[in-house]
């Protein structure tokens, strides 16, 4: 039996997993998908590196704590996402590279991929009372704690079991996006695309641009090209043919231009319930009715960024510790 199960592989759910490294305490971090990282998901492809995830740190973020990229040996990984711009900065070779800088630390706790955990409930082993992980296949975990960083309404489920209070993530909802990676060579990006600061520009009812960013650093484009990044909103669930779905008006001409392109659909992108004004209340009801040997972390509750998602990870991990008196 590990001391410690973490549910979800995404960058909460490993930064959680380096702090117990960091304590020597063994967990067991259950992941459902096959590969660890989550949202985060770094491609390369015509020479260009895409990231169709989370992209962007921004420093301006008093509240971001940054120094865990020094502990990760990650500052030299960083580039300006404008030279113009300290502020905003990515990852030379995409953000997976925070990924792979946090598995390589990792080698006291088991990995379980392609794994789904169920429910959590209340068992007990040997005459202990102790926390079970009910997985997918049926198989039951005993554990002493476990950390949920699933998002909130597959924690729902698990939780409901421990406690009725779970019911609030339930139907938890989120705004979807559609972030677009346009590689052009420099010559071809239409005249409009070099207006970065323009207003959203809108290419049909159902088709908001909400923001374009320009990647020119030659660690992400090849020489002689550019990169267009773009988030977009879509008002209702695009056709499974998402990039003849979004040759609307400017896009047509940008799409026929590219070089290269890539379409990464998010259906649960932006939390929304997270804006309501019942949920601190709710959020706070379920936390103090969770029993010490759980803790839930991850965007849908608090903070969003990616250093924020760091310190809210490793924050889980430090609260377990306390709660195993290590
Ligand atoms: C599209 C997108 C773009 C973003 N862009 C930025 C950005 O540019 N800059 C920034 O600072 N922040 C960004 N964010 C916000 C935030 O940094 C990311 O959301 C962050 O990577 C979230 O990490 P996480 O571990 O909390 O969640 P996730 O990455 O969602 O990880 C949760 C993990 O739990 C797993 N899981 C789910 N159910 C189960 C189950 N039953 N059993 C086991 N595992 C399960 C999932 O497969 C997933 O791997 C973005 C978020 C999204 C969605």
């Amino acid at each position: 039996m590990r001391d410690v199960v973490i549910i979800g592989g995404g960058l909460t759910g490993l930064a959680a997993a380096w702090e117990l490294e960091m304590r020597g305490i063994d967990y067991t971090l259950i992941e459902v998908k096959p590969r660890l990282g989550g949202a985060i998901r770094t491609q390369r492809r015509d020479g260009f590196v895409i990231d169709d995830g989370p992209f962007v740190f921004r420093r301006a973020n008093d509240s971001d704590d940054w120094a865990f990229l020094g502990d990760l040996g990650l500052y030299d990984a960083l580039t300006p996402l404008d030279p113009t711009d300290s502020q905003q900065v990515i990852f030379k070779d995409g953000t997976q590279a925070l990924i792979d800088a946090l598995c390589t630390r990792l080698t006291l706790g088991a990995l379980m991929r392609r794994m789904a955990v169920s429910s959590l409930g209340q068992i007990t082993q040997g005459g202990r009372a102790r926390l079970g992980v009910c997985l997918e296949n049926g198989l039951l975990l005993g554990t002493r704690a476990a950390i949920v960083t699933a998002p909130a309404r597959y924690a729902a489920h698990m939780l409901q079991a421990i406690t009725p209070e779970a019911a609030a993530l339930i139907g938890y909802r989120y705004a979807p996006v559609v972030r677009l990676s346009l590689g052009f060579r420099r010559a071809d990006p239409p005249e409009s695309a070099r207006e970065i600061a323009a207003p959203p520009l809108l290419s049909s009812s159902q088709v908001q641009i909400k923001r374009w960013l320009r990647v020119e650093s030659p660690h992400r484009v090849p020489t002689d090209h550019t990169m267009m990044w773009s988030e977009i909103a879509l008002s209702e669930p695009p056709p499974r043919d998402i990039e003849a779905f979004l040759k609307v008006g400017a896009l047509r001409a940008w799409l026929g231009d590219a070089a290269t392109i890539s379409v990464g659909y998010w259906p649960e992108s932006h939390p929304l319930t997270r804006d309501d004004p019942a949920f601190a209340a709710q959020l706070a009801a379920l936390e103090a009715a969770l029993p010490d040997s759980v803790v839930i972390a991850g965007s849908d509750y608090r903070g969003r960024s990616l250093a924020q998602r760091v310190a809210q990870g490793r924050a889980a991990a430090r609260q377990i510790a306390g709660y195993l008196g290590r």
